[in-house]
């Protein structure tokens, strides 16, 4: 798993900054997560390929969110596309689009899939046979939601020098992925913990953003190994914190503390401050293992 900040600061972009976007490489999948102003360039900057994204997932409809997807849908056609395209957001955001699309006399090539949210309970949007994706609910000015991605491990992995030695055919490599056992042609059974070994562990990242300090998003995030938390403040801006709906570095680390995640990467930081050190250090006091976003920077997470 490995996630690519394309941009983590908040409200507007500027010279170096970027408002929100991410991808995160998960199995079998390229997973864009928000999409503001500018996702295009820093897409083209981290080298992702734009024909690998068959899914968007967009938290809310502030526009340092999403004001980048309308472009992305529009460079998608005139390069072609003819997959499927999956926008998850908040209801709206369809009419939105096609509002958009209608006006310019655009007409996609490719399916434009909506899959749009308003619950305010977690509910499970996406599933293949390696991944799931579930929303958490957020508490902020508007509908939002952040997402939580986790790795499905249920296939084993091959021992091949074992299934070499008894020459076991391709045939049931899949059955012994998947914990069974094997009979060889001379009736002797060869039991599964010869020829494979452990899964690794399955992986799992939190994305939330953006939030208020909100504790009923814990049972949803505890123990992930990643959890990226807004921190658009410092403690010293609590008051703007809370009249703006969202968190201050030291918040963000209580709520990776109590969930006992393992990884906490702070981002939507307010332009401000003078350096962005200054969040690692407020979060440090209260939390371990935290990490700066920052545009361009890759998480290698396995
Ligand atoms: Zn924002
Ligand atoms: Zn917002």
């Amino acid at each position: 798993m490995k996630l690519t900040i394309l941009g983590c600061y908040a409200a507007t972009p500027r010279t170096f900054s970027n408002p929100t976007s991410q991808i995160l490489e998960i199995k079998n999948q390229v997973f864009l997560i928000d999409c503001a102003e500018g996702t295009q360039v820093q897409l083209r900057k981290s080298k992702v390929k734009f024909s690998k994204i068959n899914h968007i997932f967009i938290s809310h409809l502030h526009g340092d969110h999403f004001y980048g997807l309308i472009g992305l849908i529009s460079t998608f056609m005139l390069l072609n596309r003819e997959t499927d395209l999956h926008v998850y957001g908040p209801k709206g955001i369809k009419e939105i689009i096609l509002i958009q699309l209608r006006a310019s006399g655009s007409y996609s090539g490719y399916n434009l899939c909506f899959h749009e949210l308003e619950s305010k309970s977690s509910e499970t949007i996406y599933e293949d046979e390696k991944v799931i994706v579930k929303t958490i609910p957020l508490h902020h000015r508007i509908y939002t939601n952040g997402f939580l991605f986790k790795e499905k491990n249920t296939e084993r992995k091959l021992n091949i020098e074992a299934v070499e030695n008894y020459n076991i055919d391709k045939v049931y490599f899949n059955k012994i992925k998947y914990g069974g056992d094997v009979k060889l042609d001379d009736g002797r059974i060869i039991p599964n913990s010869e020829l494979s070994f452990d899964p690794q562990t399955a992986k799992s990242y939190a994305y939330c953003s953006d939030t208020m300090y909100n504790e009923s998003i814990i049972p949803l995030i505890e123990n992930v190994d990643y959890l990226y938390h807004e921190s658009t403040f410092l403690e010293s801006e609590d008051h703007l914190s809370e009249r703006t709906m969202h968190s201050t570095a030291k918040q963000a680390a209580t709520i990776a503390q109590k969930a006992k995640v393992k990884n906490l990467i702070l981002g939507h930081y307010s332009t401000r401050y003078s350096t962005i050190q200054l969040f690692k250090q407020e979060a440090e006091i209260i939390f371990a293992n935290v990490h700066l976003a920052d545009d361009g920077k890759e998480f290698e997470m396995d």
